[in-house]
């Protein structure tokens, strides 16, 4: 029996609206994966959700009058609007954060968590290290890394608006206690002292051996950029990773026989718990969350994200689990990916540079032709650029002429001349009509060899290129030279052709379920016709009869196209 499949998308963070980069890195290729699992019958499980704890939510909120819980409450259903626009299919879409994180101790998020937390630390991975942190007087807390800035300590460069974890004039990557005269980035007026602090540290070179043995057994069914990534922290050496924060706003450190309560006033560091939010939402919606998450013998668990993303998730993550010494469901398949940019540059709210979801949203492109353009783009081996211009040549191109052409031709002819029914087969088929039938399977074939290993940017082009052999073999057949002269030819030609229609929309289905639905609704008028096979079989739907045709896309026009430029 085929394994249940386990679908995880990134978990973005909750301070902000999602960008068209953070769309085609997380929720939509998993959700295309997800769709194409279950056209096939397999027994599917997507679970995404909001990143709620850390700093960042308790600085937004400082900077919108709001509490953390206010600011979480707001961008969840930001977050899920645009998800639901873009028709992502979650089975759940959950989120990490509870009300009051230290009084409300039945909340799944807290109680898996801590499980972990207390058996990693029983089980001897976790040390104690002492460091010296930033630490704002005015707020009473200590400073993150990101809302600290100051000069440069690089003596050839000491440029003045350094960040606290990196300068962007030299590149240096810093830790923030290093900047001279360091200041709040908020408030410039608020004084940073240095202050010692004991912190708790995950202690991955004790647990290096069993992670590498285990990366080395799986990392055949990962993205490139997964294992190249992995591999070079191997390379350098894995180093502990501190797992304690000083802040309010995070899931707390539990007692242990260790440790004692010494860490009660911390939280976890929204790294270290923020991936075991995977495990508390699937909690959230259903009370047999260990049949996905403590059974890998029976699931196979796929994750999607951005290049960033990857040492949290192929090395920390499966190491925290495996620090537990309980049978957890680890990854088996990895479809991470490069970074989408804009017109050559990067996407930034603060610079108001890009698409951002709630742009998408009210561009008047749909929502189906921003899934296909973004999957056309996917960086799946090298960063890729979304533009404007490139937009509006694959969608005539493509979409329009390519697709949109060939839907019309079929369904129209169909419909105005052979009385609006599949015609029958009437005559023996020729070498023309074997060979495109040979040759639609073997994309067919490859097709799913693609969408197997999540290079779903290969899956789409592939149903492209059968659009495209369908529309040369209309050239090749001229069925309506035959519609004067032998009309038994005409019918076959036709009957080969409305088949491969419906093939077309099975295939699109997981990247573009609109215009799928739209193209299955020219068969039969009762009910929606959904074609069951991954190749083109016919006779089939011989006798069926059609309805009304549609034209499925409208050509954007270079004024159009100018407009949307300007705006974003
Ligand atoms: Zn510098």
């Amino acid at each position: 029996m085929s394994k249940k499949v386990l679908i995880t998308s990134a978990l973005p963070y909750v301070n902000n609206v999602p960008h068209l980069g953070n769309i085609v890195g997380c929720v939509l290729p998993a959700d295309v994966y997800s769709r194409y699992c279950k056209l096939n019958g397999k027994d599917v499980l997507y679970i995404c959700g909001t990143d709620e704890y850390g700093t960042c939510t308790e600085v937004k909120a400082r900077e919108e009058g709001l509490t953390p819980r206010q600011i979480c409450d707001k961008y969840y259903k930001v977050h899920k609007e645009i998800y639901d626009w873009f028709q992502i299919e979650f089975d759940y879409f959950g989120r990490t954060s509870t009300g009051l994180p230290h009084e409300d101790l039945d909340w799944p998020h807290t109680v898996i968590s801590q499980e972990i937390f207390k058996k990693v630390v029983d089980n001897g991975y976790v040390i104690e290290q002492q460091v010296e942190q930033l630490y704002c007087v005015e707020l009473d807390s200590f400073m993150a890394d990101r809302f600290v800035v100051g000069t440069c300590p690089k003596v050839d460069c000491e440029y003045e608006k350094a960040k606290g974890d990196q300068c962007d004039k030299c590149g240096a990557l810093l830790n923030a206690v290093e900047i001279i005269n360091p200041v709040y980035k908020l408030n410039p007026d608020y004084k940073l002292i240095k202050k010692t602090t004991t912190h708790l540290y995950l202690d991955l070179p004790k647990l290096e051996p069993r992670l590498k043995e285990w990366f080395e057994s799986v990392n055949s069914s990962w993205a490139k950029n997964a294992v190249s990534i992995t591999q070079s922290w191997f390379d350098e050496g894995l180093r502990p990773r501190c797992i304690t924060r000083d802040l309010k706003w995070g899931t707390p450190v539990p007692d242990t026989e260790t440790f004692g309560n010494k860490y009660k006033d911390k939280v976890m560091y929204n790294w270290f718990d923020a991936p075991i939010g995977y495990l508390s939402i699937t909690a959230n919606y259903t009370k047999e969350w260990s049949n996905w998450w403590k059974n890998p013998e029976e699931v196979e668990l796929v994750q999607t994200y951005s290049k960033d993303n990857i040492p949290f998730h192929t090395i920390i993550f499966p190491a925290t689990l495996m620090a537990t010494n309980d049978n957890y469901t680890l990854v088996t398949k990895i479809g991470s990916c490069e970074y989408l940019t804009y017109e050559g540059g990067k996407f930034s709210k603060s610079e108001n540079t890009g698409v951002f979801g709630d742009n998408a949203v009210a561009s008047g492109i749909s929502s189906d032709v921003w899934r296909y353009y973004l999957m056309r783009q996917r960086p799946e081996n090298k960063d890729t650029d979304f533009s404007w211009d490139d937009l509006q040549a694959k969608y005539n191109g493509e979409l329009a002429n390519n697709l949109g052409n060939l839907m019309y031709r079929v369904h129209t002819f169909t419909s105005k001349k052979l009385g609006g029914t599949v015609p029958e087969r009437k005559s023996e088929l020729l070498d023309v009509d074997n060979e495109f039938i040979d040759h639609v399977n073997n994309l067919c074939d490859n097709y799913m060899n693609y969408m197997d290993k999540i290079e779903l940017k290969n899956g789409l082009k592939t149903v492209l290129s059968i659009s495209h052999a369908s529309n040369k073999y209309i050239v090749d057949t001229e069925h309506w030279v035959h519609f004067k002269t032998d009309m038994d030819r005409c019918h076959t030609i036709l009957h080969i052709l409305n088949h491969t229609a419906v093939l077309i929309a099975r295939l699109l289905e997981p990247f573009m379920p609109e215009t799928s639905r739209i193209i299955n609704s020219f068969i039969v008028s009762d009910k929606l016709y959904r074609y069951e096979h991954n190749k083109l079989v016919i006779n089939m739907l011989t006798g069926k009869s059609t309805n009304k045709p549609q034209i499925l896309f409208k050509k954007i026009s270079d004024e159009e196209i100018s407009e949307l430029k300007q705006k974003y």
